[in-house]
């Protein structure tokens, strides 16, 4: 019987490699093993009080304990809530306070320091436990008892399929994070879907660099992989410098990055050949052309971009493995997920028109945590969920995200992508990074304000880019102010806040 539960996924008891911290020296974990400190970690949480569908924020950097004690936490019935280790005390207590979570694992050493997290936390009286490898286990250690008091028992009944088993908020892009609820069911079809998509096996081994406290690296860089019985090589920190050396000494075979990792490793010195890629995976931001070619010509393997989101417990569509067709500038086609371009009414608009990306699959969410308004609007009759993205698709069911349904720039009616001008404008030789985005106009509603940042030592200004551009866009999406910036302001995830980079830039201004 296919797996239901998160449980049963990794039931695989063998001695074959599961994780690999690449320490000093690299702590090499078999199934086996992660399956008995799971199980331990598990006992561990049920004694300091933690039942079935308790939250459990998990406050930790990509590390071993936190992979165990993700899942001990679904074992319990639990409901693991991820938390970006680096917030500051307002974000903590934003989260803590939305679950109303039982209990806050933090690092060693983070109770007394009195770290955000654990200020948060006791201010919602959630329990907080320091959590840690000691090289031989994973350790719990309960600093304060909080609401759980401290006493629980025997591990609960085993979880169900439609048991809620991960919150995550949505990013907060384009509003206010919303709760996301996520099932074993959710999870499951996920990890499936990936599988599938990039064929994962048991000698697949994948770098992990995203965070897992998003759906992103815990999902693709983690939960999938395992589930196919391969392996995961996991630092807890990014370094350009580190990875190809782990990479390759580690023999990872597939990684999936944003964008923005991609580049950076693009800048770093490659090593040449490394002969065991299978396919790079990119995911969460668009991916521009030119860096999917720069890409695949520096590694000499297939890059294949993907379109996820949280409320999909991550991937939706992706570019197939060859010989599949890969189209730089699409997200690719569905993977398990039906994809439908829908108007407002929830019609499908003729194939090649713009409207709103709209799914349905058993990887989707119910609905947010205490928010009918959204969920109201968020589903159409027939149940497709409405993602906010605006694009198209192509004959053969290619995806092309041309921009945020609430970010279109509407210029006196003329809606204008803001992906579409920021693609031109980084072909310029002396851009380095370009964001658009809407100006308030007095007689348009809207006009286009663009923020550029330029390559190091090289020049440009606002009337040569206006021509330049001029030559490959209509007029009407010429933009009426050119900003110059060092920096682009950006996400935890890389992502780009159109509406702050625009406050950012006025204020710069003014
Ligand atoms: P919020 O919903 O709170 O505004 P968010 O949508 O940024 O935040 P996530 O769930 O992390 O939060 O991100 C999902 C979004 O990321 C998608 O809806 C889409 O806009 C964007 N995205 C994901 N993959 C790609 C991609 N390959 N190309 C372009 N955009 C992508
Ligand atoms: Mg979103």
């Amino acid at each position: 019987m296919a797996p239901t539960t998160l449980e049963s996924a990794f039931d695989k008891v063998s001695l074959s490699t599961a994780i690999v911290v690449p320490s000093t020296p690299a702590l090499t974990v078999s199934y086996q093993r992660l399956a008995a400190d799971v199980k331990a970690f598990q006992l561990r949480l049920a004694k300091a009080g933690v039942s079935a569908q308790s939250a459990v924020s998990i406050a930790l950097p990509n590390t071993y304990e936190f992979i165990v004690s993700f899942i001990a936490a679904s074992w319990q019935r639990a409901i693991a809530a991820p938390l970006n280790p680096a917030y500051k005390q307002s974000e903590f207590e934003f989260y803590i306070d939305d679950l109303s979570s039982a209990i806050a694992l933090v690092p060693q050493g983070a109770y007394a320091q009195g770290t955000a997290a654990v200020r948060a936390a006791r201010k919602y009286r959630a329990a907080i436990a320091e959590c840690y490898y000691n090289g031989k286990e994973v350790v719990l250690e309960v600093k304060e008892t909080g609401k759980l008091g401290g006493k629980g028992n025997a591990p609960v009944e085993a979880a169900q399929p439609d048991d809620v088993a991960l919150v995550l908020h949505t990013s907060g892009t384009t509003g206010r994070p919303k709760a996301v609820p996520l099932t074993h069911r959710n999870l499951l079809r996920t990890m499936k879907n990936i599988q599938t998509t990039y064929q994962l096996t048991a000698k697949d081994r994948t770098m992990l660099v995203m965070p897992l406290f998003h759906v992103h690296g815990l999902l693709a860089g983690f939960l999938a992989p395992l589930a196919s019985g391969g392996s995961v090589v996991v630092p807890t920190k990014f370094s350009a410098s580190e990875f190809w050396k782990d990479f390759i000494e580690h023999k990872a075979n597939w990684y999936t990055a944003v964008p923005t990792i991609h580049q950076i490793l693009l800048k770093s010195p490659l090593p040449k050949p490394i002969p065991q890629i299978r396919f790079i995976r990119s995911c969460s931001s668009p991916l521009s052309p030119k860096v999917f070619h720069e890409l695949e010509k520096a590694l000499n393997a297939p890059v294949l971009e993907a379109y996820a989101m949280t409320e999909a417990a991550h991937q939706m569509t992706s570019n197939p493995l060859p010989p599949g067709k890969r189209m730089p500038g699409s997200v690719g086609i569905g993977q398990g997920v039906e994809v439908k371009i829908l108007d407002q009414e929830g019609k499908e608009v003729p194939q090649g028109k713009e409207a709103e990306i709209c799914i349905r699959g058993e990887n989707v969410t119910k609905g947010y945590l205490n928010n009918p308004s959204a969920n109201a609007s968020s589903f159409t009759k027939e149940g497709f969920f409405r993602t906010g993205d605006q694009g198209k698709m192509d004959a053969d069911g290619y995806v092309i995200i041309t921009g945020r349904i609430k970010e279109l720039i509407n210029k006196g009616g003329e809606k204008i992508s803001p992906i579409e001008l920021d693609n031109v404008l980084a072909q310029h030789p002396a851009v380095a990074e370009a964001v658009s985005f809407a100006l308030e106009d007095e007689i348009y509603g809207q006009d286009v304000g663009v923020a550029i940042v330029l390559k190091d030592g090289l020049a440009s200004n606002a009337a040569e880019l206006k021509s330049w551009m001029a030559e490959r866009v209509a007029k009407f999406k010429l933009p009426k102010k050119i900003f110059f910036t060092d920096i682009m302001p950006k996400t935890a995830t890389g992502k780009v806040q159109r509406r702050l980079v625009a406050e950012a830039m006025l204020k710069k201004e003014s």
